[in-house]
């Protein structure tokens, strides 16, 4: 079956009243970038409340089916079959033509839907309903009419073109990539972050991120899997600019000076606060980690009360009701679990307590916090200026 184009159908966006085309535009705009990795081309329009994606020269459908899978915002991907107008009878030759390609030796039930936005086309949809229906049913004498609860639902639409679709492959849902504001995601080499990232890209936040890395403790290599799985990441969330921070003094300075079971929390706390400042600078407007509650000592209820309070800016954590096994299998089904199991080492892992607290007390936290300072602010202002920023893009 040769399709030449795509109806692009979107669920949640189509309520959105007055800031609809806001939300369209940019669902346009992103169904641009990911069919732009494909090979011929398309052009990517809207029209009445639909948006079809038509394209230029063959092309293969399931690529092009991957890539929009890859569109928050999308609900559902129709392949369409697109033929120049023609008068009535070889419409009908044309609407069988195409059933017979589309569903090769069906036998069920079916349903014409016409609708015409050319007026002066000589049937009405009506019209178009029974004759085609008609038609169908004798090529095809396995099949049978429902109107009700068909298996099939053969849409014809008249406009410019004459446009054929019968099937709906489920697109991502979510909202379209930079229709929900701008967050900063902590992005660790583990497997819960890029999750978490991706998450909130489905809302259709924009997403950046930062890492913080310990050289020589973690390695270039570590650092080059981070930026991997923004990589990945970005496939969905577009691009995504990395803050790379050299947390090694701040880790170093903290280690030596705070109680050992403290440390991870404190650390935690760092770079919460490193993380806000980024955001601010950067026009993010909340942060984001991948924490779920419970799932190691800084991610009790207690902990994570201890890290939240450094911060100003709303804490999302997409994560935080999910159990391990639901975060791995999402983030197979993102394509990161293969690169965040890599073994190479995390900043948190190296300096890190046999027996951290796990209830921590927030005025003895303060507490201990009080003796780093001033040299911390120091290393603190440090880290912010010496960031480097990567742009990830796939
Ligand atoms: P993940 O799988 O995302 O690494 P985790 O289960 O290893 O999570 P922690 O190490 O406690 O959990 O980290 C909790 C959260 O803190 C992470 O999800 C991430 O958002 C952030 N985080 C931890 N380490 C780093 C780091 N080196 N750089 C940036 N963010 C980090
Ligand atoms: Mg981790």
């Amino acid at each position: 079956m040769d399709f030449q184009a795509f109806l692009i159908k979107y669920a949640e966006i189509g309520i959105k009243g007055k800031n609809r085309y806001i939300f369209e535009d940019k669902l346009v705009s992103r169904i641009n970038s990911a069919l732009k990795r494909i090979a011929g081309g398309f052009t990517v329009s809207k029209a009445s409340g639909r948006i079809y994606a038509v394209a230029s020269e063959p092309f293969d459908r399931e690529e092009a089916v991957t890539e929009l899978q890859t569109v928050f915002g999308i609900s559902g991907i129709c392949p369409v079959v697109q033929k120049e107008k023609m008068p009535p009878d070889e419409l009908l030759k044309a609407a069988v033509d195409y059933f017979g390609k589309a569903h090769p030796g069906f036998a069920g039930s079916f349903k014409v839907l016409a609708t015409r936005a050319d007026k002066s086309y000589p049937l009405d949809s009506q019209e178009i309903n029974y004759k085609v229906g008609e038609a169908v049913l004798a090529a095809f004498p396995e099949t049978h009419v429902d109107v009700h609860e068909p298996d099939i639902l053969f849409r014809i639409e008249i406009r410019e073109k004459v446009n054929f679709y019968s099937e709906t492959i489920p697109g991502p849902g979510g909202m379209p990539v930079g229709s929900a504001g701008k967050a900063m995601v902590l992005l660790s080499g583990g497997i819960d972050s890029p999750v978490a990232g991706w998450m909130m890209a489905k809302r259709g936040v924009t997403v950046e991120a930062v890492y913080f890395h310990a050289p020589p403790y973690t390695s270039e290599r570590a650092k080059q899997k981070v930026v991997e799985l923004a990589e990945i990441v970005s496939r969905y969330a577009g691009p995504i600019r990395l803050h790379v921070v050299n947390f090694t003094d701040v880790q170093m300075h903290i280690y030596q000076n705070a109680p050992h079971d403290e440390l991870t929390i404190i650390m935690r706390r760092y770079m919460m606060r490193i993380a806000e400042v980024l955001a601010g600078e950067n026009g993010c407007q909340a942060l984001v980690t991948g924490e779920s509650i419970g799932q190691v000592a800084s991610q009790t209820m207690q902990s994570l009360v201890c890290t939240n309070e450094v911060c100003e800016l709303p804490v999302f954590r997409p994560l935080i009701a999910f159990d391990k096994k639901d975060i791995i299998a999402l983030a197979e089904q993102i394509g990161t679990f293969e690169t965040s199991i890599l073994p190479y080492e995390d900043c948190c892992t190296i300096f890190v307590a046999k027996h951290p607290v796990t209830k921590p007390n927030l005025g003895i936290i303060k507490r201990s916090e009080s003796g780093l300072v001033p040299e911390i602010d120091t290393l603190v202002k440090t880290a912010i200026e010496t960031e480097e920023c990567i742009v990830c893009a796939k």
